[in-house]
């Protein structure tokens, strides 16, 4: 689905990316642990080109993806969660669902909408169609982000810690609309430190530290018997 092939990435002098390897297969569920500044969002952005890279190259379905010419196609083939939600706080549920397919992709507004309301019903969110952002919960507007995201039909999506920004009793609700995609055989990159989701849903935990990728592999491997010692250190600190 998607190849990064040796890539760096500096901001100014300070190179946060040091050779990147990393491919994801379609279907494949990977989760990215790592500290706080480690690149783990970086990597992620640099796959969705929100980041120029330095060197190194990114091969999407085989084809190299160069930035200019290949940022809208890759958008819409490539979905992308924040920890902060980013929804239009003037539009309901449903006109941000509606929004990319009509405005991006020029498709018309009875299809947009009747297939919003679809992936909304999906995510849990049927009685909410009109409802603003500010009335409501978190759970309930990062599930409408995950929506909006699919409502683009991405063959890809990443999430970056999409449930630290949540209340703990509003995690469950995100990570089971995750799961379910998951089930349905998306190829998904997530960013999180929920260990429970990483050893129930991954294929493959990636350990980074520092800019560089120190631990690939299955998930019990990775976290209940990894090989390094910054490994083991991180999980004693965040199982503690
Ligand atoms: P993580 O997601 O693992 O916490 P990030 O990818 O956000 O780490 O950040 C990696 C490093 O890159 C950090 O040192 C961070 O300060 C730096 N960084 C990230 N974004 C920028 C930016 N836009 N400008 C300058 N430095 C950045
Ligand atoms: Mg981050």
């Amino acid at each position: 689905m998607i190849r990064l092939n040796n890539i760096n990435k500096s901001f100014g002098k300070n190179q946060v990316l040091f050779d990147i390897n990393l491919q994801i297969a379609q279907g494949e569920k990977v989760v990215i642990i790592g500290p706080s500044g480690s690149g783990k969002s970086t990597v992620l952005r640099c796959m969705n080109l929100l980041e120029d890279i330095d060197n190194g190259e990114i091969l999407f379905k085989g084809e190299k993806v160069t930035h200019k010419q290949s940022v809208k196609q890759l958008r819409q083939q490539v979905g992308m969660v924040f920890q902060r939600f980013n929804l239009f706080p003037h539009f309901t549920a449903l006109q941000n669902v509606m929004e990319g397919p009509v405005w991006v992709k020029k498709q018309s507004k009875k299809d947009s909408e009747k297939r919003a309301k679809e992936i909304l019903t999906s995510v849990g969110l049927g009685e909410k169609f009109d409802f603003y952002p500010n009335k409501l919960s978190g759970g309930q507007q990062q599930r409408v982000a995950i929506a909006r995201s699919l409502a683009m039909q991405p063959e890809l999506m990443l999430f970056d810690e999409p449930t630290s920004a949540l209340d703990p009793e509003l995690v469950g609700e995100v990570l089971t609309v995750m799961k379910d995609l998951a089930k349905k055989g998306m190829s998904m990159v997530v960013v999180t430190h929920e260990m429970g989701f990483a050893r129930e849903v991954a294929d493959r935990v990636i350990f980074m530290d520092q800019g560089r990728i120190i631990e690939d592999g299955k998930p019990e491997q990775v976290l209940q018997n990894p090989h390094n010692e910054r490994t083991k250190t991180f999980l004693n600190r965040i199982i503690a």
